[in-house]
């Protein structure tokens, strides 16, 4: 079991919920479109947002984006300090840094004081573009050099007992990535922040995370989830849901549908788009069967919770197999949807 640490009222590991992050693709002086993708994001279930802050100047827009939403936000931070000081003292709930990058070590020893006196957690995030030179050129294994690296920072912030620390070692390579959190993970009971990075275009990126993330959540290795996407961040959201969803982490209506044949005499695909749209949003585990004909139908689908099956003139609905109502077919899109409502 990894340690747990908070981000604002979201705890990260110790057998927490999986929490999803995502990132705004907006400077913080662009204040109101920050906001606006940050509350896009929050609607779409995201729990934790990350934001880019490039230099000081950017950094003094920090403290009125924290007043004007209630997600807790983390600050992406590189090169200089004080950036991360200016973060921590308006209110940011996490930063995100690597100390490799940060200057010296009288730098980071003053950042993580001030981290500490603010209980602000510090997430250690290495990937293939940030691997400390000295491990470089040892015979290491690209997943190894990732670690070490990381290793040697999370020391680091031991040395001036930070505990609250989050570690991340990405890659843009699936397997490197897999490799290398398998390997930390039995290193280091920090918890771990996984994802692929610059996974690239959205199909493609959706697969290589949902492959690298969903491999490693499925060992129990994991605490908090990022699915990187080029574009609209909400999309990193709807993945990572998807992601979670698929290994049963997160609760969600399923429905099963048939693929029709020609015993099924209505729109079947149109009943299922309609109902697909209600369970939108929907949190709870519900197995709902939308079946082409009463001839098959609630036998096939009899682990459904509900269900409805088309016939003649005639639809029946069902739950866990029985049929409880005969509905004419007019009417059976509204009288299903009536019962369906009453389980949510
Ligand atoms: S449930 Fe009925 S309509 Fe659907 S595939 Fe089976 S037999 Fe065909």
């Amino acid at each position: 079991m990894t340690r747990k640490v908070f981000v604002k009222d979201v705890p990260i590991g110790g057998g927490s919920p999986i929490a999803i992050q995502s990132m705004t693709i907006t400077v913080p002086s662009d204040v109101k479109g920050t906001i606006d993708q940050i509350e896009r994001l929050k609607a779409a279930g995201c729990h934790i947002v990350r934001i880019a802050v490039p230099d000081l100047e950017e950094a003094k827009f920090v403290g009125e984006i924290i007043r004007r939403t209630d997600m807790p936000i983390v600050a992406d931070i590189h090169f200089d300090y004080r950036i991360a000081i200016e973060c921590i003292k308006s209110g940011i709930h996490k930063i995100r840094f690597n100390p490799g990058n940060i200057g010296s070590r009288k730098n980071v020893e003053y950042l993580v004081k001030c981290a500490k006196e603010h209980g602000v957690p510090i997430r250690v995030g290495v990937n293939s573009g940030s691997i400390e030179k000295e491990f470089a050129d040892r015979p290491f294994t690209a997943a190894q050099k990732l670690c070490e690296s990381a290793l040697k920072h999370v020391r680091l912030l031991e040395e001036f007992s930070f505990y609250d620390t989050v570690i991340s070692v990405k890659s843009s390579s699936v397997i490197t990535t897999i490799e290398a959190y398998e390997y930390i993970s039995k290193l280091a009971d920090y918890p771990l922040h996984v994802g692929v990075t610059e996974a690239g275009p959205y199909e493609f990126a959706i697969v290589k995370s949902a492959i690298g993330i969903g491999a490693l959540l499925a060992k129990g290795i994991g605490d908090t989830i990022r699915v990187s996407i080029t574009g609209d961040p909400v999309r990193e959201v709807k993945a990572a849901q998807n992601i979670l969803k698929a290994l049963g982490k997160m609760p969600h209506p399923e429905i099963v549908s048939c693929p029709s044949c020609g015993r099924c005499n209505y729109d079947l695909e149109g009943f299922v788009g309609k109902v697909q749209k209600i369970l939108e949003g929907v949190d709870k585990d519900i197995k709902v069967a939308i079946m082409g004909c009463v001839v098959n139908g609630p036998g096939e689908a009899k682990d459904a919770d509900i269900g409805i099956a088309g016939g003649s003139g005639r639809a029946a609905i069902f739950k866990k197999g029985r049929v409880v109502k005969s509905v004419s077919q007019k009417q059976a899109l509204d009288e299903f949807i009536k019962e369906l409502k009453s389980l949510l």
